[in-house]
């Protein structure tokens, strides 16, 4: 059986670091723009960038509908940031028009950390990931505020003086075969976190 292939949304956003990981962890990567393109790729990666852009060209390329389709069908998925927001049920802060993908049960709030607080960098330790903990960038990021009983909670920040109103928050969760990270592993050389999205694909790949 040949290798499945992860599409990267690319509306708007981090894509090229998201290939970049992804080519580090052995899988081949297409960019996603049109519904076409969407029907080829056994798996999807929304980048983070802004929520509210990619919302809109979502809608404007007609993609909404057929990824809201392909997630319901089971795609393995992953966003990071507003890869995060999106795939969440529901927005706190976020535009009125913006819309939801609804994979994961959870609600997210946009720009959780503070308007003030632009980044922020944390050690957080990771479900699913063995070893060192997973460096974790934050920009203008999301948390989850509230999990549905079908998400399992992957990380959340450290309860540390710095964290302030961050501290304990979610900022990862998985449902199903959809992973989501409030903060930006493209960024930083770890590969451990997309390593956990591609043993995922695979795994649902080798089932179909
Ligand atoms: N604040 C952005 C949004 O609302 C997300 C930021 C990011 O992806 N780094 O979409």
């Amino acid at each position: 059986m040949s290798d499945p292939v992860v599409g990267v949304l690319a509306l708007q956003g981090d894509v090229r670091e998201h290939e970049r990981a992804l080519a580090e962890c052995g899988l081949g990567s297409r960019r996603v723009r049109r519904p076409e393109e969407l029907a080829e790729v056994d798996a999807l990666i929304i980048p983070g960038g802004e929520s509210t852009t990619i919302s809109r060209l979502l809608e404007s390329f007609e993609l909404l509908e057929p990824l809201r389709e392909r997630l319901r069908g089971g795609m393995p998925a992953y966003g990071s940031c507003a890869g995060m927001i999106l795939l969440g049920r529901e927005l706190l802060d976020g535009r009125p028009d913006q819309q939801q993908l609804s994979a994961v049960d959870a609600v997210v709030r946009r720009n959780a950390f503070g308007r003030q607080v632009d980044s922020f960098e944390a050690d957080l330790a990771f479900t699913g990931v063995d070893g060192d903990p997973v460096r974790a960038v934050f920009i203008r990021a999301p948390w989850v505020e509230e999990a549905g009983p079908d998400v399992e909670v992957l990380a959340r920040v450290p309860d540390v003086a710095k964290a302030g109103a961050a501290a304990g928050r979610i900022v990862a969760v998985r449902q199903g075969n959809v992973l989501a990270t409030a903060f930006h592993p493209e960024l930083t050389g770890d590969r451990r976190v997309h390593q956990l999205f591609c043993e995922t694909v695979r795994a649902a790949c080798g089932r179909l």
